[in-house]
């Protein structure tokens, strides 16, 4: 059990293109656990390995039992004191080497993410998704997901490609998302200089 440190943008690890996982073994299902730790420790509800440095095509989520009317926001503290105690329902999912097999509808929710903490804004992204992946064992598997399931899914998909949330928006709403991100990184960094 360990917590891993969570890259965080401008870092290029974060653009890397993850390759495919293709050893089942001990080693992997440490992995695992301890990405699951380092999430429920930054109170996240989706984790890629890359995320933590290592771009491999593994990813965790865990919702809980909230759904997008929730409008929780990762990274966020009003709304994970709003939400705190349906966040304990714990439903740890792991998805290794996940593709979208078909993906329609329209769903936009506010999205926030580990790797760019403390800014957030709306994404658009498909509201249905049938998706193949393998489970820690190599096993593969088929699922449906629809809602918020499917827009965390989409968000850590993203990462495995080295795509963040901001490179889907529009150009004038990324430059002020990622302005206030750089105020709030050079006012952290004055703070922890500081101390
Ligand atoms: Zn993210």
């Amino acid at each position: 059990m360990a917590l891993l440190p969570i890259v965080t943008l401008p870092d290029p690890r974060l653009r890397e293109k993850s390759t495919d996982v293709t050893e089942f073994g001990p080693e992997l299902k440490k992995l695992v656990v301890d990405m699951a730790e380092t999430m429920a420790w930054a109170k996240g509800i989706g984790l890629a390995a890359v995320q933590i440095g290592l771009p491999k095509r593994l990813l965790v989520i865990d919702i809980g039992d909230l759904t997008e009317d929730d409008e929780y926001i990762e990274g966020d503290e009003e709304s994970e004191k709003r939400l705190a105690e349906r966040r304990t329902t714990s439903n740890l999912e792991v998805f290794v080497n996940p593709v979208i097999l078909e993906a329609d509808g329209q769903i936009e929710y506010e999205e926030g993410c580990l790797s760019i903490p403390g800014v957030y804004s709306k994404v658009r992204r498909k509201e249905h998704l049938v998706l193949r992946y393998q489970d820690v064992d190599g096993k593969t598997h088929q699922i449906e997901t629809r809602g918020f399931k499917s827009i965390v899914l989409q968000h850590e998909m993203d990462h495995l490609e080295g795509i963040v949330f901001t490179d889907r928006i529009g150009p004038m709403q990324r430059m002020m998302v990622l302005d206030k991100y750089k105020k709030l990184r050079r006012r952290k960094s004055e703070e922890d200089e500081e101390k």
